[in-house]
């Protein structure tokens, strides 16, 4: 499947007292107190939802929350988004501890006025959802007359609440969308893959290769740059034959690096210098010194100053740039320096036209950090998936929605469910 109906392809009129089934992603962090700490998961609905009531339809939410074992968990529970929805919606919301499948949720759910909102609890408090169980899959299913999936952050993992009730809700005939925030994601995840403005330069950092080896091999033959920092840099210094000290290295890894640069050639740019501590501690006192100068007891914490001009040049120049993963151990002061640069040049590249992607939660802190948030064309709000669908995987939760051609007129002006395998 190439592209999936968006929501906004619907008329007011499709949607007008409908009962709309919506899988949003309100995995949000709490505070001490119990309230939600970070917003922006719930902030990033409010288009979908304001229109949803705007038209008339019958709004019921269904999200998780943290990893219950499919039995009820109170400080799991959804209810502090309640307060949020309404001050944002200005609506009431109602919220539902009523089991899906029971005749209470079905009543109160049938009982909604058009314009109403009702978020159901935890969805996780029920066995079954994380194993896309079939008969949740019909309870949830049996609340709406049509599905929008707004879950990208889930999009990856098939589960009752975002791929079961849209397949329930198909069979009996209706609709499953995209929500403006899953149709913005695929719009932009994918674009920057299959049509990029060159120079198109990706960064790639963080802990991990491994993590990310689909990601390096989808993305090598698109970009004219890759610049690679963070602990994944170790390895393949290691493939260089180099010194890394105690520094975080996938040994078994070394081979694949080796074989990576081999392949990218002079696409790929790793450090010529690092930033060193022995501790990687908030107080450590730390030096630059050259790739080869690492000693033994040393850890590699943060791209090196002549790096972070390498990289900032190279992002100057770039059209179109895709970020993931930090240069170092950004969360310490001492070694937050090379991504603190990294997100200002991106910002920089964006504000002279570049189209600028961060994908990843880590980066997207980063991005934060630096206070760079809105010089950026779109942060991802979904890790995991941003990483499977820039890695040419297709998405369970894109892949349960109803094609673009399912409505009239609509044929060509579908979004991209997945963009980087295949010639397209
Ligand atoms: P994202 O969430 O953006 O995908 P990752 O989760 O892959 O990023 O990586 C982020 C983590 O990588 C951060 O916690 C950061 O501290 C760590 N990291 C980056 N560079 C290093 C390094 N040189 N040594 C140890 N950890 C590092
Ligand atoms: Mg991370």
């Amino acid at each position: 499947m190439d592209s999936v109906l968006p929501l906004s392809d619907l008329p007011d009129s499709r949607l007008r007292g409908q009962r709309a089934l919506v899988s949003v992603d309100y995995n949000v962090p709490l505070n001490s107190e119990g309230e939600v700490s970070d917003a922006s998961r719930i902030t990033a609905t409010l288009p979908t939802l304001r229109r949803l009531v705007a038209a008339g339809a019958r709004v019921v939410l269904v999200s998780h929350m943290g990893r219950p074992d499919g039995s009820p968990d109170p400080s799991l529970s959804l209810g502090p988004v309640v307060p949020i929805l309404r001050e944002e919606l200005g609506v009431e919301v109602g919220f539902a501890t009523e089991r899906p499948g029971s005749p209470e949720l079905s009543q109160r759910i049938e009982s909604l006025e058009d314009g109403e909102v009702v978020l159901l609890e935890n969805i996780r408090f029920q066995p079954g959802e994380t194993e896309n169980d079939a008969e949740l899959a019909e309870s949830l299913g049996g609340l709406g007359d049509l599905f929008v999936g707004e879950a990208f952050g889930a999009a990856h993992r098939a589960q009752s609440s975002n791929v079961g009730a849209a397949r329930i809700i198909r069979e009996r005939g209706g609709l499953a969308v995209a929500g403006t925030l899953m149709e913005t994601e695929l719009r932009f995840l994918s674009d920057a893959l299959e049509h990029p403005s060159r120079p198109f330069v990706a960064v790639m950092g963080g802990a991990k290769i491994s993590g990310k080896i689909e990601l390096i091999d989808a993305i090598l033959p698109r970009v004219d740059r890759l610049l690679v920092g963070g602990a994944m840099a170790n390895t393949f210094f290691r493939a260089l034959g180099l010194e890394t000290g105690a520094s975080l290295v996938e040994v078994d890894r070394i081979d694949l690096a080796q074989e990576l640069m081999d392949r990218a050639g002079d696409k790929l740019l790793l450090p010529v210098d690092v930033v060193v501590a022995t501790e990687i501690d908030a107080s450590a006192s730390t030096r630059s010194v050259d790739r080869s100068e690492v000693e033994e007891s040393d850890r590699i914490a943060d791209i090196g100053p002549r790096t972070r001009s390498i990289f900032s040049r190279v992002l100057e120049d770039a059209r179109t740039v895709l970020w993931n993963g930090p240069m170092g151990v950004f969360e310490m002061t001492p070694f937050a320096e090379g991504t603190m640069q990294v997100a200002k040049s991106i910002a920089e590249a964006n504000d002279h036209g570049a189209l600028t992607i961060v994908g990843g939660g880590d980066s997207a802190a980063a991005v934060a950090d630096a206070r760079v948030l809105d010089r950026m064309s779109h942060v991802s709000t979904g890790g995991g998936a941003s990483l499977d669908l820039l890695s040419g995987k297709s998405l369970p939760g894109v892949d349960a929605l109803s094609p673009a051609a399912e409505v009239d007129g609509s044929v060509d002006e579908g979004v991209e469910s997945h963009g980087t395998q295949g010639d397209r």
